[in-house]
């Protein structure tokens, strides 16, 4: 079947797609009696699919990827005018919108200054686990090679990232998984580990009893989202990250912050770790980096990481041996290039507080309505509202209850997220992150669809 691409075929479109597309995250046997949906068209925070529906995307394309909305024209414009000048050369070249784009990124981040590109969030966060394994060959004797990473987190797809994953069920059965990667408990005040006054830091002391035990000499790198994302959308609580960094600093151990989803104005900064005053020593950013408009990831470091890997011009072993064969394409950096370009200009970091704020007020106010709404929380427009079936034990409301929510929005054109079958018994969190061009309309319908469907579903 050969389709061209108008209205009169969307028909066929539907057909090839559940004949051939492989979904990701899905099990495709509800295919069997539902069609796929396909989505055609994007403008602003809307969407269309190819039956006619309209959605307000409350979820910035499912994944908090498409930040500065959909249907920009300037960004596809530079993109183009940039393909038709030079679309690619590999990464051991120079282009000019990755220079320029790295410039301007380096510009919001004092204190680091080199750029390696490649493509996913995965890809970006590998780098540093490859660059933090090299550093433990050159400079610790083959010590220093142990990478730690937080329950409830995730960092990728990919074995190696999913060696990282504090989700259970996404790294269950995927494995044997390599050796060196250890969990360190995660820091949710409202899920207490420790009844203490000052649950960050007592959350953070917790990394360094981890520490302890697999020996600081062995132990290389601690990765941590800034905000979880997928993992229930947790802010870390009041002095956790003062006290994180001095763990690293005291036991000589690489900070890392996973900026996959933070990165780009999220949370109402440039990048996530910005509310906190640390200075870690890599940030990986992926997915609003150019807001879905081209595929591009960076992980970002200090210039002493750097110079570890040039000490030694004569040695062949020396350098970081790794190349992203995509990490060379211009779309990516082009594109990022004008995705700055308008957040700066339209003030979204602004906006992206104010309606965060206005959000995180109505979600409260949801809260005093449903007694199943245990906890509202986030930062900037990254929020999540965890649902319980009992708010004194907090019990978690059944996974299937928290997708009927999901799934009454979606029947009233709005489309929410929640944490997915990834948290043994915890996936009980629905998850908003609107693009940051949110209107104090656009919050209002999204919350009015939540509060419509808590009671349509639960009463
Ligand atoms: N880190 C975080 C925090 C993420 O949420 C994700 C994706 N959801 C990734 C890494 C992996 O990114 P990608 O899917 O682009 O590989």
């Amino acid at each position: 079947m050969t389709l061209n691409l108008q209205t009169n075929d969307l028909g066929k479109v539907i057909e090839a797609d559940r004949a051939h597309v492989w979904h990701h995250l899905s099990q495709h046997k509800v295919y069997e009696t539902v069609d796929p949906r396909v989505f055609i068209e994007g403008k602003g925070m809307r969407l269309w699919d190819a039956k006619g529906n309209e959605y307000l995307d409350a979820v910035s394309g499912g994944v908090w990827t498409v930040n500065v909305g959909y249907g920009r024209e300037s960004i596809a414009n530079a993109v183009r005018d940039q393909l038709v000048k030079l679309n690619y050369y590999a990464g051991a070249a120079g282009t000019v919108p990755g220079a320029l784009f790295a410039e301007k990124l380096i510009e919001k981040m004092p204190g680091m200054t080199r750029v390696y590109y490649s493509n996913s969030g995965s890809e970006a966060n590998e780098k540093v686990y490859k660059m933090v394994r090299q550093i433990a060959h050159r400079r610790h004797g083959g010590n220093k090679w142990k990478i730690l990473f937080r329950e409830r987190d995730y960092h990728g797809t990919t074995i190696g990232t999913l060696a990282t994953s504090g989700q259970p069920q996404r790294a269950a059965q995927y494995g044997p998984y390599p050796d060196g990667f250890v969990m360190v408990p995660h820091c949710l005040e409202y899920r207490k580990q420790w009844d203490v006054e000052n649950y960050g830091e007592r959350a953070a002391d917790a990394i360094e009893e981890v520490i302890l035990r697999e020996g600081p000499a062995t132990v290389g790198c601690l990765v941590l989202e800034p905000v979880t994302a997928g993992g229930g959308v947790i802010v870390p609580p009041e002095g956790y990250w003062k006290r994180v960094q001095e763990i690293c600093k005291k036991y000589d151990i690489l900070l890392h912050i996973d900026e996959v989803v933070c990165g780009l104005g999220r949370t109402g900064k440039w990048f996530g770790y910005q509310h906190f005053d640390i200075q870690p020593d890599f940030v990986t950013m992926a997915k609003g980096v150019a807001s879905g408009y081209a595929a591009i990831s960076c992980t970002v470091t200090t210039e002493r990481v750097f110079e570890m890997f040039k000490d030694d011009a004569s040695d062949p072993m020396s350098y970081f041996r790794d190349i992203s064969t995509f990490g060379g394409c211009t779309a990516g950096p082009v594109a990022a290039l004008e995705n700055m370009r308008i957040i700066e200009e339209e003030g979204l970091l602004e906006n992206c507080i104010r309606m965060g704020d206005y959000c995180l007020s109505r979600l409260e106010e949801l809260k005093g309505k449903h007694k199943v709404v245990g906890d509202v929380r986030g930062k900037g427009l990254f929020l999540g509202a965890e649902l319980v079936a009992d708010r004194e034990t907090k019990e978690p409301l059944e996974e299937k209850l928290v997708q009927a929510v999901v799934a009454d929005c979606l029947k009233n054109g709005v489309i929410i997220g929640a944490t997915n079958r990834s948290l043994n018994g915890l996936n009980n969190t629905l998850c908003l992150s609107p693009a940051l061009i949110a209107t104090k309309a656009d919050i209002d319908r999204i919350v009015d669809a939540i509060d419509s469907a808590l009671t349509t579903v639960l009463g």
